[in-house]
C-alpha cells in the first residue's frame, strides 16, 4: 500500500481496538493502548496505537492525536526502561509497504535493546510463546 489511500476499518489493529480480535495488552488510556508485538524482534517488543484516529501513518494523523500517541509510547518507554532495565530502547515506525509497514493503522514500535543479544529482523521473527508475553506484559503493566 502507498502512502496515500483509504483506511481499511478491518485492518488488524482496528480489531483488536474493537475486541473483535484478542491481544495481550499492556497499557492503556482514554486514547491509547498498547500491547505485544506477537513476532518481536526482541523479548519485550511493544506496539502503541491510538485508538480513534483512522490514521494509516504519520501523515495522515491530527497532530493533537499524534501528541496523544507519542505521549503514550514515552509512558509505556518509562515503564519498560523500569520494569525490563535494557540497556537501550528502539522506538521505531514505517509508513508505506515500500518502507516496511505491514499493517496500515499508524503504529509505534518500541524494542528492548539489550547490549550483545541481536534482534530479529523487522517483521521476520516467529510468533512468540503466549505464556511468555503475557508474563512479559505483566512486567511493563505493572510499572506503567
Ligand atoms: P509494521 O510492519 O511496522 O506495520 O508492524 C506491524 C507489526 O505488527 C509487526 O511487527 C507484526 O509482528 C505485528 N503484528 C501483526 N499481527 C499482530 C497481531 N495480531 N498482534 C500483535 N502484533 C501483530
Amino acid at each position: 500500500m502507498s502512502l496515500s489511500g483509504a483506511y481499511d476499518d478491518d485492518n488488524i489493529f482496528a480489531r483488536i481496538i474493537r475486541g473483535d480480535m484478542p491481544s495481550v495488552k499492556v497499557w492503556d488510556n482514554n486514547d491509547v493502548l498498547a500491547f505485544m508485538d506477537v513476532f518481536p524482534q526482541a523479548p519485550g517488543h511493544v506496539l502503541v496505537i491510538h485508538k480513534r484516529a483512522r490514521a494509516r501513518n504519520l501523515l495522515d494523523i491530527d497532530a493533537g492525536d499524534l501528541a496523544a500517541l507519542m505521549s503514550g509510547v514515552q509512558h509505556v518507554a518509562r515503564a519498560m526502561e523500569k520494569a525490563l532495565q535494557p540497556d537501550g530502547l528502539r522506538v521505531t515506525q514505517f509508513n508505506g509497504a515500500p518502507a516496511g509497514q505491514t499493517v496500515f493503522h499508524l503504529h509505534v514500535h518500541i524494542v528492548p535493546v539489550v547490549e550483545g543479544q541481536p534482534h530479529r529482523g523487522h517483521a521476520s521473527g516467529g510468533m512468540a510463546d503466549m505464556d511468555e508475553l503475557k508474563a512479559i506484559a505483566a512486567r511493563i503493566a505493572a510499572a506503567a
